[in-house]
C-alpha cells in the first residue's frame, strides 16, 4: 500500500484513523501527537530536569530518544537516565540502557534492588513463589525510582508507558474495584517526583514501530515472570476487544484521565512513610514486603 501523504510505501496502517503512512509520515504524525500531549499536559517546562526511566526495553528506549531528539537542544532543560536493576537473571541488564543513553548522550545512573534492598525479585521469586513476582517488583521499583529520581534532583520522571499500558491499567483498576487509584489526585504531592507519560496516546505497536524506525541495540526479550501479572490477562482481552472495537483503548485512557480530574478536589490520600520516609498511603507496602524478607 502507498502512504495517504505521498507515494511512497507504507510501513503501517492506523486501523482507528484509516491511514496508511510511510516512514517520514509515520515519524512526523508519531512525534506529534506526543508532543500535543506534552503540551497538553504542560509536561515540560523550563528549569525541568527529567529523569528517563530506562529499562532497556523498546518502550523507555524509543521515548529517549524521542525527548532527546526534540528538546535536547533546549538549554532549559536537562535530561538524564535511570536504570532500576529488578535483579532477574537472564533479563534485566543495565549495560543495555546504559549504551542507549551514551548513544544519547546523557548521564545515566543505575541501581539495583540488592543494593538499595538486599534482596532481588529472583530471591522474592525463590522465598514467596512466582505468583508475586510482579505485584512486589512493581511496588518496590516505583518506591526506589522516585527516591533516586528525587535525590538526582529531578523534576519530572519519564516514562514510557504507551496507550496500551495506560488502557490496560484503568481497566485493572475497574476490574479489581479499585476507585481509590481510578480518583487519586494529580495535584503535587510532596516527596513524589511528578510522572510524565508522552507515548500515553501511542499504540504500543506504534512505539514499537519508531523505536525500531531509529534505533538498535534495546532489549527485546519480555520478562520470564510476565505471565504472572493480572495484566498479562487484561492485555489478551483488551486486545481481542480492541481488535472489534479500535477506538476502546483511547476511550479507556480518556476515561482515566477524566476520573483522576474528579479526583483533583479530594485531598490526597498519600503521606511519608515514618519508617522509609516516601510517599505511601496508609501502610507503606514497600516497608511491609521488605518486613516480610528481613532475616532471609
Ligand atoms: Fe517486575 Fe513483573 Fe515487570 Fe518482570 S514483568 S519486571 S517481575 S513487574
Amino acid at each position: 500500500m502507498k502512504c495517504r501523504k505521498c507515494s511512497r510505501e507504507a510501513v503501517i496502517f492506523q486501523q482507528y484513523s484509516g491511514l496508511h503512512l510511510c516512514e517520514r509520515h509515520f515519524t512526523i504524525n508519531f512525534e506529534a501527537r506526543a508532543k500535543r500531549a506534552i503540551r497538553k499536559h504542560q509536561w515540560i517546562q523550563p528549569g525541568d530536569r527529567i529523569a528517563v526511566a530506562m529499562s532497556g526495553g523498546k518502550d523507555s528506549s524509543a521515548l529517549l530518544y524521542f525527548l532527546t531528539s526534540q528538546f535536547g537542544a533546549r538549554r532549559d532543560v536537562e535530561f538524564f537516565a535511570i536504570c532500576i536493576d529488578e535483579g532477574i537473571a537472564g533479563y534485566r541488564d543495565p549495560a543495555v540502557a546504559e549504551r542507549i543513553a551514551a548513544s544519547r548522550g546523557v548521564p545515566f545512573y543505575t541501581v539495583s534492588f540488592a543494593d538499595a534492598y538486599g534482596l532481588t525479585v529472583d530471591e522474592i521469586v525463590e522465598r514467596r513463589g512466582d505468583a508475586v513476582s510482579c505485584s512486589y517488583c512493581g511496588v518496590l521499583r516505583r518506591h526506589l525510582l522516585n527516591r533516586i529520581a528525587r535525590e538526582l534532583g529531578a523534576t519530572k520522571i519519564a516514562l514510557g508507558f504507551n496507550l496500551d499500558d495506560d488502557a490496560q491499567s484503568v481497566l485493572m483498576n475497574v476490574l479489581r474495584g479499585d476507585l481509590d487509584r481510578l480518583v487519586r489526585p494529580t495535584a503535587p504531592v510532596e516527596g513524589l517526583v511528578p510522572r510524565i507519560r508522552p507515548f500515553r496516546v501511542l499504540p504500543e505497536r506504534e512505539v514499537a514501530l519508531y523505536a525500531h524506525l531509529h534505533l538498535s541495540g534495546f532489549e527485546e526479550e519480555g520478562c520470564p515472570y510476565s505471565h504472572n501479572a493480572l495484566r498479562a490477562d487484561v492485555r489478551t482481552m483488551l486486545n481481542d476487544y480492541n481488535y472489534r472495537h479500535p477506538a476502546t483503548k483511547f476511550a479507556l485512557v480518556r476515561l482515566g484521565e477524566e476520573l483522576a480530574n474528579l479526583g483533583g478536589s479530594i485531598a490526597s490520600s498519600l503521606h511519608a512513610c515514618e519508617e522509609c520516609g516516601e510517599p505511601c498511603t496508609d501502610v507503606c507496602r514497600a516497608c511491609q514486603i521488605l518486613r516480610e524478607f528481613e532475616g532471609k
